[in-house]
């Protein structure tokens, strides 16, 4: 799956939406999982014992949302099993996460009906009516059977066998059902036999069942209702990873339980019916009421996961093309296809899936990928196998995107969720031939393996493609800079999980996160660093080859890459590639890495928010066995390890009379951030300011932000970190730039009205530095802005920069606002040039008065897609009157024509200094309406903006006061302890502010 959105080094809302969804691909990674097969075959419960029973008549199951009656008495009616879902119940399998070892699946033959009409797309609640057979192999006799299902109806229930050794006959046997109840909690479907199931038969479980489409949710079977070709218009489509494939029919759902699917579609006839494999053919089937609709089949898939198998119903256009041999579509709008929109994508998939094959020597074995852009998915894209899922908007590319980063992102969600196929493929042919039916447990608690090498290999392949393409400066931008600041030591969430740590679903989806996609890939980096890069290729490659022959776990992939280490002399590591894996993959954080440079001495500690002197380790014991590849004076040096909490390193002794200048973590691929000693910040300091070019562009970026990382923490001094800016009016990257805003002028300090001192100062010391990389990017910007389409960094960057210099009163960038803004009011036809749309909106509305502010509220009005409805509500924030801002908020709690609550008006104004203060005034004269608007729980969030500044008693007391009007006894308290911290916060920042403010004095 695409990884989570995450809040990066942008800064605008749209960027980063976009860009959250850059992760990368991954053969290996899916391999892994798959690896894990092998694993830990759990010890039988007491559950699991024979339980043989009278035969009883099959039973009709009833509805899950009827209450199970009461069971039966009989001798082999094990513990009185309670009557609903709610009711106390003994102790037993269904409380558990993990489905017991009693059965695994072989085969689903699965039959779904949705009732979706192209007239009736207004019809209320959706549902769907589906079979399942399953043929399962008995592993421990059961009279008891537990599948994953939730919020579906049961039909019927019953259960054929044993069947045949040979034919596989079902019409043999059949084995009572006395009963089908649902244990809601752990979302299973229980079905209690009248005799058990012997072990080595294969039984065949047939169900019926229906269930709810979705509409507001992205999970099981779902609806996109949106307009095509002028008409409104539906699609049905499925997501069902991790744990939705049993909201869609009852199943076995875990990811190790691997089985072929032979699924059918039916469907109105003027859709078109998309599954994992290719069509295998179609009928005609007659409803009750005389309807006619579409049988589409489709031929039986690999074996996989649960959580792979998908399907969409759509009215799409598709576009084209072979690649070697295999069938490459993707399905859009009518209107997308039409505009081409889909033709970028198309043109990259074909190259990507070559790219992998060729390096990890797999060929694909599916005969053809659909790759599907739905309207709207909140999962961003989705690697089902042979029927990719994207959202639209990261798949495809519209004439507009030229000046955006889309091509970027296009490329790389594509290649991660290519990576995943190629991956996925590759495993279930191995495991079929090799281990066949018989799998054992892999689970989610690896994800990170998955999805962490995937998004690693994205930057891969990316760079293939691209060998421009800045791939440390992105890798550090998109994926190291936003990890880094959550990670700490105190944080509880070590990349890698005990499987035995879940408890509830819930948590499994919880996963999906910053950790195992950023951190996840930051591991695969730092492995790849210290074991070079071809060497970590060929050791996935043969892993891939070696590991079907083996039972795997986890750890083999580590083995896997001892093995080719021990191959060659040339490498040597301190200690097996799993001892150093694990003290990275096992504890929470990162190591701060301190070099002395006069005594050679380095030493590691374990990053803490806000560091206590002699602070004690509370969770870590260990240190980390850290990679330290360095440079000095612009050369890279050999490899060493830091495989202790200190250690001396004579050849990085610098002495204060030479001009040389040691930097720790090549390219940042090691996952922790780097300190010095006085004389270190210093030789470097010196260095950026003789010749700064000395120094990699990706290590200006590494200064910069592991200094005033530290120096926020307490580490260093905040003054080390604004040395380091002093070179700055030479610096002509503007990424570094980019580093430097947003740690130098920060929200906080935008944000905080009483910073009168800092302010002249800090646009004195910028603006001096700023001018000439302003005049670059100014200059481009007014003469020929399309040269930027292929500059991911300024793309990325140029937002900030136009910002802070408009902010800082830079007349020049005034003046574009300006230009640019008067040009698209009186010609809408000139765009305002999208990498600073955001600003020049803004500064329009805030230099100009109710003529522009009215003209955009026209705008808004005629805008249907919600970003661009969210940058006009932003935009109109922005006006510096007083009376303007207060008509605004009038309108927004008056509805229209502010109809969707997305965007709360209220926090919007609050968000700037002028509207602080009317936003207040507002709220206590308007609360009823504002609270009726959007919900009394919108005081809390609103109480944090307009609460930002406050540093004294008195202010806190004002605020509850307040507050105290309006609500509850439980929120007024913890509105309370929030203002408590962040007047609390709020005097720390002082205290830095005003040491910056002196240092400012000192340097301007
Ligand atoms: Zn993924």
């Amino acid at each position: 799956m695409g990884p989570p959105s995450s809040s990066g080094f942008y800064v605008s809302r749209t960027v980063a939406v976009l860009l959250a969804g850059l992760a990368a691909a991954l053969l290996l990674a899916l391999a892994v999982l798959a690896a894990l097969y092998g694993q830990c075959a759990r010890d039988p419960s007491s559950e699991m014992q024979h339980r043989g029973g009278p035969g009883a008549a099959p039973v009709q199951p009833r509805k899950q949302k009827e209450q199970p009656p009461t069971p039966k008495p009989g001798p082999a009616r094990k513990p009185a099993v309670a009557a609903t879902p709610s009711d106390w119940r003994p102790p037993g399998p269904w409380d558990q996460l993990r489905l017991p070892p009693w059965l695994v699946p072989l085969h689903y033959e699965l039959e779904l009906w949705p009732r979706l009409q192209p007239d009736q797309l207004s019809a209320p609640a959706l549902r769907f009516t589906g079979r399942v057979n399953i043929t399962v192999r008995c592993i421990v006799s059961t009279a008891r059977l537990l599948l994953h299902s939730l919020l579906l109806d049961c039909d019927s229930a019953e259960v054929r066998g044993p069947l045949s050794p040979v034919t596989g006959d079902a019409t043999i046997g059949r084995v009572p059902v006395n009963d089908v109840w649902f244990a809601l909690d752990m979302e299973y479907m229980v079905l209690e036999l009248g005799e058990a199931l012997q072990p080595g038969s294969r039984y065949k479980l047939q169900l019926s069942f229906s269930g709810p489409v979705y509409q507001d949710t992205w999970e099981g079977l779902f609806l996109n209702l949106y307009t095509d070709q002028g008409e409104r218009r539906a699609l049905l489509a499925s997501h069902m990873e991790p744990t939705f494939a049993r909201y869609v029919f009852p199943c076995f759902d875990e990811p190790a339980l691997k089985a072929t699917f032979s699924i059918t579609i039916i469907h109105h006839s003027s859709y078109v019916a998309l599954s994992n494999m290719p069509r295998l053919g179609q009928s005609e089937k007659e409803d009750v009421n005389g309807s006619k609709w579409t049988v589409t089949t489709f031929y039986t898939t690999p074996l996989m996961p649960t959580y792979l198998v998908a399907f969409a119903i759509c009215d799409c256009d598709h576009v084209n093309r072979t690649e070697r041999g295999q069938e490459i579509s993707i399905w859009a709008r009518k209107d997308a296809i039409a505009n081409g929109y889909a033709d970028f994508a198309l043109n990259i998939t074909g190259p990507i899936f070559s790219f992998l094959e060729d390096l990890f020597n797999i060929s694909y074995p599916l005969p053809k990928t659909d790759i599907i852009a739905l309207p709207t998915f909140d999962k961003r894209a989705m690697e089902n196998w042979g029927l990719l899922m994207f959202d639209e908007s990261l798949l495809l590319l519209q004439p507009e995107d030229q000046l955006t980063e889309k091509k970027t992102v296009i490329s790389s969600i594509v290649s991660h969720e290519i990576g995943h196929q190629a991956c996925g493929s590759s495993f279930s042919s191995h495991l079929q031939k090799w281990f066949g039916n018989m799998v054992t447990m892999a689970w989610w608690n690896d994800l990170w393996l998955n999805e962490g090498f995937a998004s690693y290999f994205e930057f891969e392949i990316i760079n293939h493609f691209n060998p421009k393409f800045p791939r440390n400066e992105v890798f550090f931008t998109n994926i190291l800079y936003g990890v880094l600041k959550e990670d700490h030591a105190l944080v509880f969430r070590a990349v890698s999980m005990k499987a035995e740590n879940f408890t509830e679903t819930g948590e499994i989806n919880e996963i999906f996160d910053l950790f195992t996609y950023n951190k996840g890939a930051s591991m695969a980096r730092m492995l790849s660093s210290f074991l070079s890069e071809s060497l970590f290729i060929s050791a996935l490659k043969s892993y891939l080859k070696i590991f079907s022959f083996s039972n795997a776990e986890q750890d083999d992939l580590w083995r896997h890459f001892q093995m080719a280490i021990d191959d060659q002399g040339k490498i040597l590591l301190p200690a097996t590639v799993k001892s150093i894996m694990d003290s990275w993959t096992h504890q929470s954080g990162f190591p701060v890495i301190t070099l002395n440079v006069s005594t050679g001495v380095m030493k590691q500690e374990p990053f803490y928010l806000g560091k206590v002197k002699n602070q004690t380790l509370l969770t870590h014991n260990d240190t980390w066995i850290v990679p330290i590849l360095w440079i000095k004076n612009g050369t890279t040096q050999s490899l060493v390890w830091l495989d202790n909490s200190s250690k001396v390193f004579p050849e990085m002794q610098v002495s204060d009379s030479e001009h040389d200048w040691v930097i720790l973590n090549l390219n940042m691929t090691g996952y922790y951030r780097v300190n010095y000693d006085k004389l270190g910040w210093k030789k470097l300091n010196q260095q950026l300011e003789k010749d700064p070019k000395a120094i990699p562009v990706i290590h200006r970026l590494q200064l910069i932000d592991d200094a005033f990382s530290l120096s926020k923490n307490n580490y260093i001094e905040i003054e080390t970190a604004l040395d380091l800016t002093k070179y700055l009016a030479e610096e002509d990257e503007i990424i570094v730039w980019h580093a430097v805003l947003l740690n130098l002028v920060t929200r906080d300090l935008i944000s905080n009205v009483n910073n009168y001192d800092i302010y002249p100062l800090l646009k004195k010391y910028l603006l001096k530095r700023l001018m000439s990389i302003w005049n670059t990017y100014s200059t481009i910007i007014r003469e020929n802005v399309a040269t930027l389409q292929d500059d991911y960094l300024a793309l990325m960057s140029l937002e900030e920069l136009f910002r802070t210099a408009c902010w800082l009163g830079l007349e020049d960038c005034l003046q574009l606002s300006r230009e640019l803004f008067r040009n698209w009011v009186t010609h809408p036809e000139n765009e305002i040039p999208y990498p600073i749309r955001n600003v020049i909106l803004c500064y329009g509305i805030a230099l100009g008065n109710e003529k522009e502010w009215d003209f955009l509220l026209s705008i808004y009005n005629n805008k249907t897609k919600e970003e661009e409805r969210m940058q006009l509500a932003y935009a109109m924030g922005c006006s510096k009157d007083p009376w303007i801002l207060n008509r605004y908020m009038e309108y927004a709690i008056a509805t229209s024509p502010f109809t969707f609550n997305e965007t709360n008006i209220i926090q919007v104004v609050a968000e700037s200094e002028v509207g602080r203060y009317i936003a207040k005034d507002f709220l206590v004269n308007n609360w009823q309406a504002v609270s009726e608007r959007y919900g009394a729980q919108s005081l809390v969030t609103l109480i944090d903006i307009i609460g930002r500044t406050i540093s004294t008693d008195s202010q806190i007391m004002e605020m509850q006061q307040f507050c105290s009007n309006v609500l509850e006894e439980h929120q007024r308290l913890s509105i309370h302890a929030k203002l408590q911290t962040i007047k609390q916060e709020n005097l720390e920042k002082k205290k830095r502010n005003a040491r910056i403010t002196a240092w400012l004095r000192e340097n301007t």
